[in-house]
């Protein structure tokens, strides 16, 4: 949860000493040696929305001068000729589907030339519906409770105890929690079958994230299996084509998921394991991704492109 749908904020002391950190770090003689490393691996970035665009354009000016951006389709065209992708290839990729992605990251990735892929919560696409896990941390934030989150849980406390959960219980916890708050969630515009179609028109290709966005390990092997391809068909409507590229939900792998991906005859599927691939992935089905949010400043963008920030967090014992 820290690192998937992290939280933003204000400058606290914690965030003055990671920017010191960062730039130790980046102007450390190691990120060199990285950085060569990293120029022979394929970089998939994973975002989620565009909280600070004015940062994200910077990130995007720095890609496009200094990497090989590709598309999804540059990515399945080598997985089919098993042909490596070129040195420096970089994938952009968004998670869940944000209506920013549209607002502010279309504009600046078309500025840049720069293919994207956006990995679409099926069920939300046309609603006003917020994420789960917003409208949890909401409910808890306004007095709601569930059998098995302690009273006094902090917001955040809530999500990640949801997303280790089994999904029937997590279901069961957001519609207590819906119950007992005293006031319900706002209501959040989502994205549009129109705003799908501007994307791709735009070069941003729209993969499946499922249908809700429960962790698929934590789902009945039917669950997992039917979270994939309801959100495959569903999109397959809305986008007069059926997707081939899937991610998954948190980054939690699942078997009975993959087996229905390869039975659709998926191309790609994307983990969140904060790691590089080969420019020719050695799994397709589970190809790595790094972490990396739109407010990321320039000392860490260059650190996880280099893959020291992703190793350095490794031996901090993170996943
Ligand atoms: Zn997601």
């Amino acid at each position: 949860m820290p690192d998937d749908h992290a939280a933003g904020g204000g400058a606290t002391p914690a965030d003055t000493r990671r920017r010191r950190i960062d730039a130790a770090l980046r102007h450390s003689p190691l990120q060199p040696a990285f950085r060569a490393v990293a120029a022979a691996r394929l970089a998939v970035l994973a975002y989620h929305g565009i909280d600070d665009p004015p940062t994200f354009a910077a990130q995007m000016a720095r890609l496009a001068r200094t990497a090989r951006p590709v598309s999804l389709a540059a990515v399945e065209q080598a997985v089919r000729d098993r042909r490596p992708l070129p040195p420096r290839s970089v994938l952009v990729t968004f998670d869940d589907g944000d209506p920013s992605v549209l607002t502010h990251g279309l504009p600046v990735l078309r500025r840049h030339r720069i293919p994207a892929v956006a990995y679409v919560i099926a069920g939300l696409v046309g609603s006003d519906r917020p994420y789960w896990w917003s409208e949890a941390a909401f409910l808890a934030r306004h007095g709601g409770s569930a059998d098995g989150l302690p009273p006094g849980t902090a917001p955040d406390g809530v999500v990640r105890r949801l997303k280790q959960v089994p999904d029937t219980v997590r279901r069961r916890a957001l519609q207590h929690l819906r119950d007992t708050a005293r006031r319900q969630a706002p209501r959040t515009p989502q994205l549009t079958a129109a705003g799908l179609a501007e994307l791709r028109t735009g070069g941003v290709a729209i993969g499946n994230h499922t249908v809700e966005h429960p962790c698929l390990d934590r789902c009945t092997p039917a669950r997992a299996r039917a979270e994939v391809e309801q959100a495959h068909h569903l999109l397959a409507g809305l986008l007069g084509e059926a997707p081939t590229s899937f991610a998954y939900p948190n980054g939690n792998l699942d078997p009975h998921a993959e087996r229905a991906l390869t039975d659709l005859g998926y191309r790609t599927a994307f983990l969140f394991d904060h790691r590089h691939d080969r420019r020719l992935p050695r799994n397709p089905l589970r190809i790595s991704r790094l972490r990396v949010n739109a407010d990321t400043g320039p000392h860490r963008f260059d650190t996880i492109l280099s893959g020291l920030h992703p190793a350095v967090h490794r031996l901090r014992g993170g996943r």
